[in-house]
């Protein structure tokens, strides 16, 4: 039994949640990674930037690790490598476009010259140790993507990436079917596949949809049309672009984030532009309004986003007016609901018509459907079944789906990020577990804020602070000066002194009844502050402030 190879399926993230997608696969002394990707902070998670997967794991294995696979350009994808180079130099893969964005991403991380980046076709296959990684178109919603097959001497893993079965693609890169079904008719080990639609039944609808849609919306509106969508969303752009230049309108790209990809996308030639249809700002404002289209970011309604401080009136070059025309053309991802409807509500307090979500065919998921998945699942006829990308109930409904299909119960697998399962060609089993998690990245730091640190901000947040200061004498132990009281975010000083001159009252008797029971240590007096100081503020106010006593002593 022990004597049967072996390689181990370890995710170190993008499980149970989605975003920050991250799957090593070990087999013997070597480690290949799919995917290094990060994921956007909740909203408890107060002033974090961003959030990375833990790679300790890998840390700790480093001379075992042997590249990192892209399978597309999306930050959950590739997000966290400028941080995960920085510790690990490793080699990493990907398509013509996923690179160019990475690249990007690396100048402004000051990594361009130390990465090595290798770039692949689809159907290219490359050894990496005792791996053979071949890469396979399928179409999602960054043009370029890929799912990557790992050649094993154990068998085949196929690792689907993102993906949807569209058959009518905007640049014509179709999913490469027969491949899937080639490898299928070969045998595969094992399919590691896309849950994020998994509770949409049907097929998800063509990208093409939403060229219909806008080419209905360009030829009614009267005036200027702004298009807001996600940058990376190349064929989104590439049809909006396509549109503007059927009605005879110039585009205007506004964000930095546009401004970036598209640039990027139109010089490796994944978006056509016809020639004179790009114009800048300033020349978009002196055109007669029905000549214009502007692409613009904040589709997701981010507070600082182009659409956002344009519905706000804060932009300093494009205010929205009445009669214009605004496309939101994408679905808010969970959580930022209420941000999107704000902006919504914003547009229309401007005069703007404003189209999103609720009217069909103005945005499609880049994400496979029920039907899709499976179809996917026929084509490659995998012995082992792994539901990756979504959160744990879409992983449970994805191995249901997978169950009714006809793979065994014994040889699907929900697993959690960090858990190592090892598949034999027979069998399969989870066999232990290595850290994993994430890492919180705020401004310069990566990892130095902590639970401890998200506690503090928390308290701060809800009742703020009150610093105490006072200066006593080192001898005698009498006040010299003070207390005097500052606070921020408690209550507002002006209309409180009352309550402040009281405050002071109760820190002077509580240090006098320090001085009668002779205690000396600074920290038991503080705490003896503090805990005076909460009781009587709570009591008054219902609040809990942060308490910061300050002592000197002369
Ligand atoms: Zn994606
Ligand atoms: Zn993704």
């Amino acid at each position: 039994m022990s004597k049967e190879p072996k390689v181990a399926i370890i995710p170190l993230g993008g499980l149970g949640e989605i975003g920050k997608n991250m799957m090593a696969v070990k087999y013997g002394e070597n480690i290949l990674v799919v995917d290094c990707g990060m994921m956007f902070p909740e909203e408890e998670l107060l002033g974090i930037d961003v959030v990375i997967p833990d790679i300790t794991y890998l840390l700790e294995n480093r001379e075992q690790v042997r590249a990192i696979v892209l399978t597309h350009g999306h930050e959950d994808h590739i997000g966290a490598l400028p941080y995960v180079l920085r510790q690990l130099n490793l080699p990493v893969y990907g398509t013509c476009l996923t690179l160019g964005i990475l690249q990007g991403k690396l100048k402004e991380h000051g990594l361009e010259r130390e990465a090595v980046l290798h770039r692949v076709k689809p159907r290219d296959v490359v050894n990496i140790g005792p791996f053979k990684v071949e890469f396979i178109r399928v179409s999602h919603s960054v043009p370029d993507a890929v799912s990557v097959a790992i050649h094993t001497p154990v068998g085949t893993i196929v690792h689907t990436g993102d993906f949807k079965l569209d058959q009518t693609p905007v640049d014509g890169a179709v999913t490469d079917f027969y491949r899937f079904a080639q490898l299928g008719e070969k045998g595969v080990l094992a399919l590691l596949s896309d849950s994020t639609n998994v509770e949409r039944p049907g097929y998800t609808m063509s990208e093409s949809v939403v060229g219909q849609t806008f080419d209905e919306t360009f030829r009614q509106a009267r005036e200027r049309i702004i298009v807001a969508t996600f940058a990376s969303n190349v064929h989104r752009l590439q049809q909006a672009i396509t549109t503007a230049h059927r009605y005879d309108r110039k585009v205007a790209v506004v964000g930095r984030s546009m401004i970036n990809v598209l640039s990027i996308a139109h010089e490796l030639g994944y978006l056509k532009i016809p020639d004179g249809t790009l114009v800048e700002l300033d020349e978009a404002a002196r055109l007669p309004k029905h000549k214009i289209v502007y692409l613009s970011t904040g589709s997701q309604g981010e507070p600082m986003s182009a659409l956002t401080r344009m519905a706000m009136g804060d932009h300093r070059q494009v205010e929205i007016l009445p009669g214009d025309t605004v496309i939101i053309s994408a679905t808010p991802i969970p959580g930022n609901e209420k941000l999107v409807a704000r902006i919504i509500d914003q547009l229309f307090k401007q005069g703007a018509q404003v189209i999103y979500e609720a009217v069909s065919g103005i945005h499609v998921s880049g994400h496979p459907s029920q039907e899709e998945l499976k179809l996917m699942i026929n084509m490659t006829r995998p012995k082992f079944f792994i539901p990756v990308h979504g959160e744990y109930r879409m992983l449970i409904k994805h191995a249901r789906l997978a169950r009714e299909m006809g793979i065994p119960e014994k040889n699907i697998f929900v697993l959690e990020n960090g858990q190592v399962l090892e598949l034999s060609r027979k069998s399969g089993r989870v066999t232990g577990r290595v850290t994993a998690g994430r890492v919180l990245v705020d401004g310069l730091g990566v990892g130095d804020v902590g639970n401890i640190v998200l506690r503090d901000r928390k308290q701060l947040s809800q009742d703020g602070i009150l610093i105490v200061v006072v200066t006593i004498n080192r001898e005698s132990g009498q006040i010299m000066a003070g207390p005097d009281i500052v606070s921020r975010g408690f209550v507002y000083v002006r209309e409180s002194e009352p309550l402040l001159e009281e405050a002071r009252e109760k820190v002077k008797g509580a240090l006098e009844k320090c001085t009668e029971r002779g205690l000396t240590e600074w920290s038991s007096i503080k705490s003896q502050v503090r805990d005076v100081l909460g009781k009587f503020l709570y009591e008054k106010t219902r609040r809990r402030p942060m308490i910061l006593p300050i002592i000197m002593e002369v």
